[in-house]
């Protein structure tokens, strides 16, 4: 299972919706969430519905096929590029961490990384309270990995709590994760169920290089998480 491909809807994306699937099928994938960047154009959402209702029905026996928009998780607002119509077609959203936002960059050159790691913090409390209409945060730590800082485990404890409880489900990115990120160990590791394998990729060549690429440590991690986000997903449409 794959949650979030880019197909060639999203500006930097280049696969036809399609070619996703087949290269899905072609790696064994069971389910797979194509998952484009919130645009202000009328008509796309629709025009990539009836795409994939198409594919679905061709596809039906051998892949579940899921619609998402990606929205960035440093506004305040979950989709201010998006109407109440919008969401309703797609069965998720995707709040993910893409970038520090001006203002935490210019505290951060007085403050420090206590600056970053605090915004982040709050930022992740505030998602996993549900309060933004997405249910499924992404690149959690992309931003921190970035900028090569590490959180203390003290500060997770909250986080973790907040994670375990809520209703959302955290990307698990091979891309721009890595392993010994407290967050991502700790929700694995404590077998919660909430990470899901999101390779993010942006052509049918990395898709298929995230289905190779695809580890046991990784299955492990995202087994459980998978399975209840399917679930969740199936139960939606039925
Ligand atoms: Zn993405």
């Amino acid at each position: 299972m794959d949650f979030h491909i880019h197909s060639e809807y999203s500006d930097d994306g280049s696969a036809s919706l399609e070619d996703i699937v087949i290269e899905a099928l072609r790696g064994g994938l069971v389910a797979i969430g194509v998952v484009d960047h919130a645009r202000q154009d009328e008509g796309w959402l629709d025009e990539r519905e009836k795409e994939l209702s198409a594919l679905r029905r061709e596809y039906s026996q051998d892949i579940d096929l899921f619609s998402g928009v990606e929205i960035s998780a440093t506004e305040d607002q979950a989709s201010p590029e998006l109407d109440g119509d919008a969401l309703n077609t797609v069965d998720y959203i995707v709040a993910s961490f893409d970038q520090t936002p001006a203002s935490i960059e210019s505290k951060m050159a007085l403050e420090g990384d206590a600056a970053l790691v605090d915004w982040w913090s709050e930022s992740m409390q505030k998602l996993l309270e549900g309060a933004t209409g997405a249910t499924v945060i992404g690149k959690p730590d992309r931003i921190l990995t970035a900028k090569k800082v590490a959180v203390d485990s003290h500060r997770m404890d909250g986080l973790m709590e907040a994670a375990l409880g809520s209703q959302m489900f955290v990307e698990w990115n091979p891309a721009t994760s890595y392993p010994l990120q407290p967050f991502a160990n700790d929700l694995g590791g404590r077998g919660a169920g909430r990470l899901i394998y999101a390779s993010d990729a942006r052509s049918v060549e990395e898709l298929a290089e995230a289905i190779k690429g695809f580890t046991s440590f990784e299955a492990g991690i995202v087994e459980r998480g998978n399975a209840s986000f399917l679930e969740i997903l199936r139960r939606r449409k039925q």
